[in-house]
């Protein structure tokens, strides 16, 4: 029987609710990812893995899916990143600590 102490990490996350607004919380300037980024660290970094490379090259990010922590906010140090958190009360809502 499993309970809270012993749920991985993957099937607590599988609990979370999102609710989504119609604008992003996250925007990319693509320009400055493709022109100033080496390290690309947002790829590495976000727990959700929400950060792709798409045929073209270009940087996405499935905003919908964002856990709010912040991470890919402060490892983006060309400042590519326009974060804020989502409108209240959108954004994610953890069923489990
Ligand atoms: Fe991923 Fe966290 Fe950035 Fe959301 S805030 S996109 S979960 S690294």
């Amino acid at each position: 029987m499993s309970d809270e102490s012993t749920m991985k990490i993957d099937a607590k996350l599988g609990l979370d609710v999102f609710k989504l607004d119609k604008e992003p919380h996250i925007v990319i300037d693509t320009e400055v990812c493709r022109t100033l980024c080496v390290d690309r660290a947002c790829l590495y970094v976000c727990p959700a893995s929400l950060y792709e490379l798409d045929d073209t090259g270009r940087m996405t990010v499935n905003w919908e899916g964002c856990l709010e922590c912040g991470t890919c906010m402060i490892c983006c140090d060309k400042r590519a990143l326009t974060w804020k958190y989502p409108r209240g009360p959108y954004g994610v809502q953890y069923r489990m600590s």
